[in-house]
């Protein structure tokens, strides 16, 4: 069998329209309210200390247990694995080599 490199156009980014007005319908992945921002965000701004809050918490767990996935973060931290999760639709948390780790602020 012959490979062939692709040579389709990339996707067009889904979000990033210039100029356009879009407004996302977000879900709080705290409280659960349902609300809309020129972003994708999975935070409204009520819980938004308390996520920051949450995220600390993750990384200092994970300096102490790297190698630490979802659900054991979740039950030592009581936060949801879902939330852990949603850090990582963010941006916020990678895995690499198997294990979550903090993204640079500057990466993103
Ligand atoms: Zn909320």
């Amino acid at each position: 069998m012959i490979f062939h490199a692709d040579l389709r156009k990339p996707a067009k980014p889904r979000f990033h329209v210039k100029g356009s007005l879009k407004m996302y319908t977000n879900i709080c992945k705290h409280c659960y309210k349902v609300f809309k921002s020129r972003r994708k965000t999975y935070t409204c701004s009520e819980c938004r200390s308390k996520d920051e809050e949450d995220f600390d918490r993750i990384e200092a767990y994970l300096k102490e247990y790297p190698n630490s996935n979802a659900l054991q973060i979740s039950e030592a931290l009581g936060i949801t694995a879902y939330q852990v999760l949603t850090y990582l639709n963010e941006g916020r948390l990678n895995i690499s080599r198997g294990h979550f780790e903090r993204i640079k602020d500057d990466d993103i």
